[in-house]
């Protein structure tokens, strides 16, 4: 049985329109920068793939900076505000921001930055009114939130932070790495300072992406060399990468709504038959989550065994980027380690793979339960109470 993909959180399946754009571009050759008509064929293929970008999310085309991947954009925008001059910047952050925004902060504070890390609420939301009282209480003036959350697919309430943060003249960082294809991007309609994106989690090509800086907004190059960029970013542009990631902005913005309708109804059938096992947590806001990503965890299962379990599904117990055994996402909203699977669906499953997954998994949870003690105690205890 070939093993069915339910991880497109860490990183998702390309697209052929995509892989057929990149292949296509590798046969050409010459650097963005020279000044013969290889260079300037080069150079206007990157700014035409700049203008298409650009225009799907609405902001002006020297707006936008490629880079590596979102890792690359976060530290850019984090290290790249801190470093700008010499004042003292005060950040905010949630704890369940990726490992790129944690770490990047971290880094700044060796520098005397200040960095506060709150915690989200139980069901993994920005908490607004506490959010106000941290703000003001330290004084913050730049800060990162995601958009959704790799982990549990909770989508935070960005149009209002953005009302807030341009009131109160602080800058926003927003990782929309997991949002990209899920939710549209209108920056003319919602105000963000700094955007970090990165399209391999939506069909894209890994190891390329963009940061979004608002027209004003200083930052200062992180990767030093020549001039490409506008000196922010340096380095020889990787076209075919940049092809390949417009290529992708392309796609999503016109498949837009099927993709969502699709994934809605695979969605919808994956959690009605979750909520079919006994003592079943679906973590994370459901109401306020995108479809794809479900968060689970299982009274009395060990998520290692269970996906060591579900062999022929690709699925995993936590983000890709962290070596830890437990989630520090849960570990954040749980105030303890929890354990849980995610499993990310995106429109190259079918209903007939869910349904297959719904019945294996329902198998190897009552399975792995038999041989629980805990279980056993539990079962016990109802009886007992039911006597
Ligand atoms: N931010 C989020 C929310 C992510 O999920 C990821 C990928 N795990 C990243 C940033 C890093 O993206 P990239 O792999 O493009 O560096």
């Amino acid at each position: 049985m070939k093993v069915i993909y339910l991880d497109s959180s860490s990183s998702s399946r390309v697209d052929k329109e995509v892989i057929k754009a990149i292949c296509l571009n590798l046969k050409k050759y010459g650097n963005s920068f020279s000044k013969h008509i290889y260079g300037l064929n080069s150079s206007n293929e990157i700014e035409n793939c700049r203008t298409t970008i650009s225009k799907i999310i609405h902001c002006k085309m020297n707006e936008i900076i490629f880079t590596s991947g979102a890792t690359e954009s976060n530290n850019l925008a984090i290290k790249g505000y801190a470093f700008n001059n010499s004042s003292k910047k005060r950040f905010l952050a949630l704890k369940t921001e990726h490992k790129s925004v944690i770490n990047s902060m971290l880094e700044v504070k060796k520098f005397n930055h200040f960095v506060y890390f709150m915690n989200p609420k139980r069901d993994g939301l920005l908490d607004f009114s506490k959010f106000k009282k941290k703000v003001k209480k330290y004084e913050i003036n730049f800060v990162s939130v995601m958009w959704v959350n790799n982990e549990l697919g909770v989508i935070q309430n960005i149009n209002k932070l953005s009302n807030f943060c341009k009131k109160n003249k602080i800058i926003l960082h927003v990782d929309a790495t997991q949002s990209f294809g899920k939710i549209k991007i209108n920056l003319k309609k919602i105000k963000i300072d700094l955007l970090s994106i990165s399209v391999h989690k939506n069909h894209g090509p890994k190891g390329v992406g963009i940061l979004y800086i608002k027209k004003g907004i200083n930052i200062i190059p992180q990767i030093n060399g020549g001039i490409q960029e506008r000196n922010l970013r340096s380095g020889t542009l990787a076209n075919h990468q940049i092809v390949g990631m417009s290529k992708t902005f392309e796609i999503s913005s016109r498949d837009f709504m099927i993709n969502l309708k699709k994934i809605r109804v695979l969605s919808k059938y994956l959690i009605s038959s979750l909520k079919k096992i006994k003592l079943v947590k679906i973590n994370g806001n459901r109401k306020h989550s995108i479809d794809n990503i479900i968060n689970v965890s299982f009274f009395a299962i060990n998520s290692e065994s269970l996906i060591k379990l579900m062999k022929n599904f690709a699925i995993s117990s936590k983000t890709t980027c962290d070596d830890k055994k437990f989630s520090f996402v849960l570990e954040s909203i749980y105030s303890r380690e929890v354990e849980s699977i995610r499993i990310t669906i995106s429109k190259y499953n079918s209903l007939h793979e869910i349904k297959l997954f719904s019945k294996i998994l329902r198998r190897n949870v009552r399975k792995l339960r038999k041989f629980s003690k805990l279980w056993r105690w539990y079962k016990n205890k109802s009886l007992t109470i039911l006597k």
